[in-house]
């Protein structure tokens, strides 16, 4: 089981590098099949380049016993793991068409009916209100992680201003999902800006699409794998 899961995080890895969510930076992790105080993350490295040999195991502290080097930031996968059992994925990203709305006060409201569950929530991070207004930005501690923890609450999205944002999920697929689909509804939002009288799922609606899309994942997922897949020569080196 463990074993399916690292092959799977690994492909969540060369999807969300595949379709523009993830670039060096970012990651994504899945919560323990056999423990629920336990998670998996890829080792430092370019999400594109991680097999499933490159993934490590972690506490809910963000500790691991592999001795090969650790994301900074994963911190922010151990501490909503801790505040989160529903949550079983969560992606971290820098994606550009997100960044606006980290920044203002612009909603992020669903504009169509694949991002319909950010009807659900859209949750905001400010991490001055933890650190002050001179860090350099990164979750890079466990209050820092149980902060944003807290701002995303029980959303299945949160902006981190001038930074990024966390997609959480029950699922690794639907979690993929929900980052692929949070990037693209946000560029949908700023093409709209120039036109007048944009008009939002409502909240309703949102609702509906999500528990709809939910599931249809399994689509996506088989074809965005083997899209992803045209990336095996940068893992050959
Ligand atoms: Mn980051």
């Amino acid at each position: 089981m463990t074993d399916d899961l690292r092959t799977q995080l690994a492909e969540a890895n060369h999807i969300l590098f595949d379709q523009g969510v993830l670039d060096a930076f970012g990651h994504v992790s899945v919560r323990s099949a056999e423990r629920a105080d336990r998670f998996l993350l890829a080792r430092n490295m370019a999400p594109v380049l991680v097999t499933p040999a490159d993934i490590q195991e972690y506490g809910l502290d963000g500790a691991t016993h592999d001795p090969a080097p650790s994301y900074l930031e994963r911190f922010i996968h151990a501490e909503i793991y801790r505040a989160r059992p529903d949550v079983h994925a969560v992606v971290h990203s820098h994606s550009a068409s997100v960044i606006p709305f980290g920044l203002s006060s612009a909603p992020l409201r669903p504009l169509f009916h694949m991002a319909g569950f950010l009807a659900q929530g859209v949750a905001r991070f400010e991490i001055r209100g933890t650190a002050g207004d001179a860090t350099d930005l990164l979750v890079r501690d466990a209050p820092l992680g149980a902060a944003l923890a807290a701002s995303l609450g029980d959303a299945p999205f949160a902006l981190m201003r001038g930074h990024g944002s966390v997609a959480v999920g029950p699922s690794l697929p639907l979690t993929v999902y929900r980052a692929v689909y949070a990037e693209e509804n946000a560029a949908l939002v700023l093409r709209t800006l120039p036109l007048a009288d944009v008009v939002a799922l409502t909240e309703g609606e949102g609702h509906a699409a999500a528990e709809t899309n939910a599931g249809q994942v399994a689509r996506a997922w088989d074809m965005w794998r083997r899209l992803a897949a045209r990336h095996e020569v940068l893992r050959a080196g």
